[in-house]
């Protein structure tokens, strides 16, 4: 059904590690080798000897969110010809500090993965520590701030719907992340179940869904559709 509905790739994350998840192989075969889409995950990479090494060959990549470093605990990574593409990722929080940075950094270059670090937009950074990773900024590091503004529109569910663990299909992969979602997927924001999807796609004629997400981070995106959707008198000359 996926497969003939367009769907390109399927993306596996938290919260809760999905390589926690005692079906992940099971799940990534499906995907890859029965319905023929791509595969990221994000993880902690505490789990990655989970992943068998028929999984590995087909996962198009992998980010490894950095912080769990900061935990003193290691990331072990299985490498070859045959693996996916890692990337990394660092988020600044309130208690970061700049020796975990330099952990970060130098994990990062020891694996030759891009890394990418940005601040908790949430919750706030320290910004002492935002200057000093700012300096890192090389071919394999770089720094993005996380700016947002307030989303004009809410059109992720067309693009980039995602599944809970419940069976129930969500607008977006950044609505857990809003401090009034309270860490979770608030049931007003359901779609459907997630083997009523592909019909609701096809009967379902793009709208703004009319979410207004005190952190959204597709407002760009969101922004970009509005005008993309907006009606026109004369399309052919956009
Ligand atoms: S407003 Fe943004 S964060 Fe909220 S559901 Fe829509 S796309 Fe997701």
């Amino acid at each position: 059904m996926f497969r003939l509905k367009g769907v390109k790739a399927v993306e596996f994350s938290g919260g809760g590690d999905p390589l926690l998840w005692d079906r992940i192989n099971e799940a990534v075969g499906l995907c890859t080798t029965v319905l023929g889409k791509k595969v990221g995950i994000i993880t902690n990479g505490l789990a990655l000897g989970k992943l068998s090494d028929r999984s590995l060959k087909h996962i198009d990549w992998i980010r490894l969110s950095l912080n769990t470093l900061d935990t003193g605990k290691d990331i072990e990574m299985k490498r070859g010809i045959e693996t996916p593409d890692y990337t990394a990722c660092y988020i600044i929080g309130r208690k970061t500090k700049c020796i975990d940075i330099d952990v970060a950094v130098s994990f990062a270059l020891k694996h030759s993965l891009p890394l990418r670090i940005t601040e908790d937009a949430i919750h706030g950074a320290d910004i002492g520590v935002v200057n000093y990773a700012i300096n890192f900024t090389s071919d394999l590091v770089f720094y993005t701030p996380s700016i947002y503004s307030p989303t004009p529109s809410c059109y992720m569910a067309f693009w980039k719907p995602v599944v809970d663990w419940d069976g129930w299909v969500y607008p977006c992969p950044s609505l857990c992340l809003s401090p009034d979602s309270n860490a979770s997927l608030p049931r007003k924001y359901r779609i459907c179940k997630l083997k009523d999807l592909a019909e609701w796609i096809e009967d379902t004629e793009v709208y703004d869904l009319g979410h207004r997400c005190e952190y959204c981070k597709y407002s760009s995106q969101n922004s970009f559709l509005s005008q993309v959707l907006q009606d026109v008198k004369y399309p052919e000359f956009v």
